[in-house]
Formats: C-alpha cells, structure tokens, sequence
C-alpha cells in the first residue's frame, strides 16, 4: 500500500509561500540566513511520498493587526529607515551593498509581513485541525518598539493578540525550544495574565541580558544529557497550571549541533534529541486536546531543515493529512 499525500487545497494544515524564501541578493545583501527551510522541507516530503503537497499561501497583515502590537513610532521607522533595517539584520559593511540592489531594504518589510501573516493563517487552521504548522515565522526577539536578532515583526504575539481580539481564543500558551530565549515575546506579554510564556533556552547564548517569562529553564553548557527531561519537566508543569485555547509551539532548530551559527556552539543536540523533544510537544498537546501552532524560528545553515522535517511529518501523520491509501 502506497502512502497517498491528500491533495484537497481545502485540507492542509501548513502553511508555506514561494516568497518565504526571499532573495537577499535583490536587496544588496550578502549573508548566509537559512530563509529555504520551508521549501526543503516540503521537497524532502515531496520526494519521499513521490507527490508534492498542498500548503495554503498567507496573505500579509494589515496595519490594524500590527498595530494590536508594535508602536506606530517603529512601523514608521521601518518604512522610512534603512538604518534601522541594517540594525535589525545586524549587516556589517561587507554584508550590504545598496549599489547591487534592485529593491530598497524597506521593501522587506512585505515579505516579512507575509511570513508574519502565515503564523496568523497557521494558527486559525490548527484551531480548526489541531495542529498546523508555518514553514518560517517564529521572530521571538521582535519588541514592540524596535526590531533586533533578525526579527522584524513579532508574528507570535500579533497572532495570539488578533485571535484574542476575534474572540476565537482567550488564553495561549508559547512553547518557546529556540536555542535562544523568546525575550521579545517575554516582555510583550510580561503583565497579560492571558498569556503564559515557556522559554527554555542556552544561558550562556545571546541575548546576555534575559527578560522573564512565566517559566524560564536555562540549560548550561554541558548538559545536553539533560535537556529532554529539563523541557518536558517544564512543559508538564506549565500545563498544570495554566490551561490555554491554543498552543504556539516556537520550534526552532538552532540547538541542534549541525547549526552553523557561531553564537549556538553552547547548546549540540542531536537530531534524534530534537525529534523526541518535537514528538513530545506535540503528543501532549495532541492528548490534551489543546490546538498546537508550530513556527519555525531560529536556525541556520544546510541542515537544519532536518529538525523541521521530523517535526511536520509527524504533524502531518497526526492529522491525517498523510493517508495510506
Ligand atoms: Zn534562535
């Protein structure tokens, strides 16, 4: 019997858009991001079931859905300052060059708008589904009034506040596993009841100054060995006090110990160790019936990918949208 991808467009709960995987070159910029995740992901399940699947193409968000978080002050500069755009991408001298672009950097703001609008679009259909994912978001350093560590729009807070404010959800929960921890998300949400903030994170990674969520577990280096119990502790714990309408789980990949980024060399897990951490979120919101929306977030380099596969394959095979047929 061969496995049968559905093809219903109507009935996909990932969300993807050709446009997710931008070209930097277009905007003058030379620097290695990860921006092709999505894509490989879904080429990888394409070539292992031998059919392309469906995803739904997000729309990106409206001013009055960016307003709900960020300071019209910083929408401005975004659409104003390209210094303030170098600033977020951390671009030194040698890694842009306006004179070989053909668009301004300004006009990045579209495509991170339209990633931004995936995770809304993800965790309406995960409302509907149970689980779904966006094959990118995940931008947990994004403050309200300024933008830092690549992240330009907190897609993670706009989605959980635009819910709210459609009446679809009361409560979240952010399952924050970046090797980084969710600080911009943290501090959003520092005084909203509503919200309950899990960050579990490299200590000795960036950023050195660490906001407080409701639950914060560092690990240190060394302890690999005890990051699978450490995470699940937390999570277990989380979930016994705090009951939420919608899981949003920020899955990055950049602890894994194939990540090429510099400042993730304190945290190596391998890639089993992240399928059972990924497996876990899911399983125990699955069995709690409690919707789970999965993002992306963090990680870089040519394997990374691989963490993110494991992970939609087993979303995919929970919800039914890998059929045997
Ligand atoms: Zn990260």
């Amino acid at each position: 019997m061969a496995m049968e991808i559905s093809r219903n467009v109507q009935n996909t709960n990932l969300v993807y858009s050709p446009r997710y995987n931008t070209n930097l070159v277009d905007y003058g910029i030379d620097k290695p991001f990860a921006l092709d995740r999505g894509q490989l992901v879904l080429g990888q399940l394409a070539k292992e079931f031998g059919k392309t699947l469906d995803y739904v193409e997000p729309v990106e968000l409206l001013p009055s859905q960016l307003n709900l978080v960020h300071s019209e002050d910083y929408l401005i500069r975004l659409h104003k300052s390209e210094q303030e755009w170098i600033k977020i991408f951390e671009l030194k001298a040698n890694e842009y060059n306006p004179h070989n672009a053909t668009m301004p950097l300004m006009d990045l703001f579209h495509d991170i708008s339209l990633k931004a609008g995936g995770t809304l679009l993800a965790s309406q259909l995960a409302l509907e589904y149970g689980l779904a994912a966006n094959l990118g978001g995940g931008y947990h350093h994004a403050f309200a009034n300024c933008g830092r560590g690549f992240c330009v729009l907190n897609d993670i807070a706009i989605a959980i506040k635009v819910l709210q404010a459609d009446q679809k959800i009361n409560k979240a929960m952010i399952i924050d596993l970046d090797f980084h921890q969710g600080d911009g998300t943290a501090l959003i949400f520092k005084d909203d009841n509503s919200v309950f903030t899990l960050s579990v994170h490299s200590q000795e990674g960036w950023p050195e100054f660490k906001q407080r969520s409701n639950i914060d577990v560092p690990i240190f280096t060394g302890e690999e060995n005890l990051y699978l119990s450490k995470t699940q502790n937390a999570i277990n714990h989380a979930l016994k006090i705090f009951i939420p309408d919608l899981i949003v789980f920020v899955a990055g990949s950049d602890p894994y110990e194939k990540d090429v980024l510099p400042g993730t060399r304190f945290l190596k897990l391998s890639l089993e160790q992240l399928a059972q951490r990924d497996s876990f979120v899911i399983d125990t919101a699955t069995k709690l019936a409690i919707p789970l929306v999965m993002v992306f977030a963090g990680g870089y380099g040519p394997y990374v990918w691989e963490v993110h596969y494991n992970a939609v394959k087993e979303m995919l095979a929970k919800t039914g949208f890998l059929k045997n047929n």
